[in-house]
């Protein structure tokens, strides 16, 4: 009985984590229940779904993540950008 107690506390504990990254609450509460550390961890590094700040290079026009510093495409340093796209 108590294992179930804690595997419910898992998926919501991985649920309302997804929820917050902008995928599905039951998606998460199901990974969660099913693989309890596992799942929790998963969806704290699950990336964000929406609005991961994308940025062009400004050599070959190549739409890379925010993050990336140097151009996978043409290997130009790219600098932080005045503003992000959010366009997928
Ligand atoms: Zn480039």
């Amino acid at each position: 009985m108590s294992l179930v107690v804690v595997l419910v506390f898992f998926g919501v504990a991985a649920g309302v984590i997804g929820k917050i990254k902008g995928s599905s609450f039951f998606l998460w509460f199901l990974i969660g229940f099913c693989i309890p550390f596992g799942g929790v961890l998963a969806a704290i590094l699950y990336r964000f779904d929406r609005k991961e700040p994308l940025r062009r290079c400004p050599e070959c026009n190549k739409v890379l993540a925010l993050h990336v510093q140097v151009c996978t495409r043409c290997g130009r340093d790219l600098e932080w950008p005045e503003e992000a796209l959010f366009e997928r």
